[in-house]
Parts: C-alpha cells; sequence; structure tokens
C-alpha cells in the first residue's frame, strides 16, 4: 500500500476474482463464464454506425437500453437501472442505501462480495449461518433488525431460495432494504421482479454475464420501485455519469430482446449440468442439488485445494473457497460437454495419482441432484 491510499480504505478487503491465467490453454470452469458465443442478435448490433457514432457520450439516462430491460422484464422504464455489470449495480445500491447506521446481514456462504463491500465501505453486518442442509436461514433473515441482501440461487451453493420466503423477508419489516443478486434466476429459481410494484424496499439486480455469455461485455441492471432508482441514479451522476458506453447499451439492448436464444442457452446448460453432476455422483461426490450453471462438490475424501491444484497442472480450473463448511468442496462451472469430458479425464487421472483419494464405486447421493 502506498503511503498515498486515504484513510477511507484502511480496512479494505479487495474480492478476490476467479484467476484468469494466460500461461496456457485452459479449460475454465472456475468463473461461471462460457465458451459459447452469445446471442448472433449481439454481432449484427455492432454496426458501422455505431463505431462511427463513437466521438461523442452515450446518454447518461441510459433511455433506450432501460426501455428495452423494461419491456422485456414487464416493468416501467422508471424502474430500471442499468451498469457496468451487476458487480457495479450492487455497488451503487451499497453505496446508495447502506452507512453505518444501519447493519446489513447476508448467509454465512453467499457471494463474497458482499462482505468485502461491507469491510470496505466501514457497513457493519452480520453473517446468518446456512442450515445444515445448505438452505438459507429465512426465519433468522426475517427476524434480522436491519437490511438483508441475499443471492437467489444462492451462490455458491446453487440452490433456490423460494420466492415466498423472501417475501417474508420483505414483509417482516417494510423499513428494511432487501437485495436480491438473482445472477443467475434465468437458470432456475423463481424472480422476485413481479413483487416490485407491491414491495418498495426490494431492489433486484440481474446480469448478462452469465446466462447471456457476455461476461466480457460487463453488463447488469437494478429493478425496484422508481424512488430508489432514482436515489442510485443520482449516486451514479455523482461518481461517473457515462458508465454504460455506447457499445455496452447496443449489445444489452441485442441480447435482453433475444428471450429465444437464452431458452436455449439455459436448456442445454440444465442437461449438460444434469450429467455433469451424475458423473461426479459416479465418483464418490456429493453434489448440491444446482438451480445455476455451476454446481458445488463435495469431494469424496481428501484436499480439496490440493486436488485444484492438481486439476491445474492438467489444464483444468475449478474454483475452491477456503472457508468454513466448504474446504473439502469445489465449484466447478458447467462447461460444454468436451469442457466437462475433460474436467472428468483430468479428474480421473488426479485421482488415479492420489492427488485425492481413488475413485469410489458407483452410488451414494447420486438420487439427490
Ligand atoms: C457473477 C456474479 C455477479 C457479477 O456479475 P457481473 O455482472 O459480471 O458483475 C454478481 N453476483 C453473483 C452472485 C455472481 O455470481
Amino acid at each position: 500500500m502506498s503511503k498515498f491510499l486515504s484513510n477511507r480504505f484502511k480496512n479494505m478487503q479487495p474480492y478476490r476474482p476467479g484467476i484468469q491465467p494466460h500461461d496456457r490453454d485452459y479449460v475454465k470452469l472456475n468463473a461461471n463464464e462460457t465458451t459459447l458465443s452469445p446471442s448472433p442478435k449481439v454481432r449484427a448490433a455492432l454496426t458501422d454506425a455505431l463505431v462511427d457514432g463513437l466521438g461523442r457520450y452515450a446518454d447518461p439516462y441510459c433511455l433506450d437500453f432501460r426501455r428495452a430491460v423494461a419491456q422485456a422484464m414487464g416493468v416501467a422504464t422508471e424502474e430500471v437501472f442499468v451498469g457496468n455489470g451487476s458487480d457495479e449495480v450492487l455497488a451503487i445500491a451499497f453505496h446508495t442505501f447502506f452507512g453505518d447506521e444501519v447493519p446489513v446481514a447476508f448467509p454465512d456462504i453467499t457471494y463474497n462480495f458482499y462482505r468485502d463491500w461491507c469491510t470496505t465501505f466501514d457497513v457493519p453486518f452480520c453473517e446468518i449461518p446456512l442450515l445444515e442442509d445448505f438452505s438459507v436461514d429465512v426465519d433468522a433473515l426475517a427476524a434480522f433488525d436491519g437490511h438483508v441482501v441475499l443471492v437467489n440461487p444462492n451462490a455458491p451453493t446453487g440452490m433456490v431460495v423460494p420466492r415466498e420466503a423472501i417475501e417474508r423477508i420483505m414483509a417482516a419489516r417494510s423499513d428494511r432494504l432487501v437485495i436480491v443478486d438473482e445472477a443467475y434466476i434465468d437458470y432456475g429459481g423463481e424472480s422476485c421482479v413481479p413483487l416490485i410494484g407491491r414491495h418498495r424496499n426490494l431492489i433486484v439486480v440481474q446480469t448478462m454475464s452469465k446466462s447471456r455469455h457476455l461476461a466480457g461485455a460487463h453488463i447488469g441492471f437494478a429493478i425496484a420501485a422508481s424512488e430508489l432508482i432514482d436515489d442510485m441514479r443520482d449516486v451514479k451522476f455523482s461518481v461517473n455519469p457515462f458508465n454504460v458506453s455506447a457499445l455496452t447499451s447496443a449489445i444489452g439492448i441485442a441480447a435482453i430482446e433475444d428471450a429465444e436464444h437464452l431458452e436455449a442457452f439455459v436448456a442445454e446448460n440444465a442437461r449438460e449440468r444434469e450429467e455433469l453432476a451424475r458423473e461426479l455422483c459416479r465418483r464418490g461426490f456429493h453434489v448440491l442439488p444446482s438451480s445455476t450453471n455451476f454446481v458445488l462438490a463435495k469431494i469424496p475424501k481428501g484436499d480439496a485445494a490440493a486436488l485444484t491444484g492438481a486439476l491445474k497442472e492438467h489444464g483444468v480450473l475449478v474454483r475452491h473457497y477456503d472457508q468454513n463448511r466448504i474446504r473439502d468442496w469445489l465449484r466447478i462451472t458447467v462447461g460444454t460437454a468436451t469442457e466437462n469430458a475433460a474436467l472428468l479425464q483430468a479428474l480421473d487421472a488426479c485421482l488415479a495419482q492420489g492427488a485425492c483419494c481413488p475413485p469410489h464405486p458407483a452410488g451414494g447421493d447420486c438420487a439427490e441432484t
């Protein structure tokens, strides 16, 4: 840290994204991205006219893009905020609504960025342990005296939180804000977007990085009551009014309008996910029921960090969290059939070399997935 770093950041806790090494070609199953192309409408949106117009600033109100999102989600344009990835949208929401007065609660096993933002910005927070079966402790969150942040389906478990449970958390206290990060909602679970008319204390955040195959374009949005959206816009205008480029906006509009491709991507992912879960089970892994584009799987025995390292040696990247209760687990992105086969082959090689343990006979927990 330099001697110029502001005191404001003395407790800074930078988020650590999944590694992106370039020393060789990896089968990359550690960051829930995809090698598959986005909707072909995205390419068509990148026109010469768009490039020729890049000398001008894009609309800081992002009206065209917000209209397209509103249309696709069945809400009003005034109820939409768009940003440079849902991480930016979430960070702006945290900045806008969470100070040091009211604490924020989230599950202990969830998207780690929530804790990192709270630590960085000195927002008091409380981590509510997941229940024994890794489901979210809805009663504890409902009873909590403060704001609540959830990701549904939860990450890195992949498990759905029922919508009525989230509604219960909102209804328990109308003076609390509930942020629902729906990064994986297109893969499963019920979106809370239809609830925003009834609940003025709800912010739903979605991303195009996962189900729409656009992590490299980095586009996210929030849906909420217009007074919340106005507050977020004003904070954005106080920091970075042109956060969404003309390119981002054109790509976002093309992608959000292509429901057909989204459906096809999601169906393909579900097929590959079930196959991958079955194959992991056959090898003695315990796989949590996933409604996302990844699985969380407990290794049969041995050291999951060592296995992650051994897989990397074999050219396959997966995610390991050095964190209580999931230290023996791997989070594996569902890849293409070819990528998943490469993972399983590498896994078999690692297991045979004793990096973890010998393959397990079929059986075990397979019925659960
Ligand atoms: C991937 C992810 C995000 C970030 O998405 P971006 O739009 O790429 O910033 C946010 N929340 C969760 C839970 C995610 O998994």
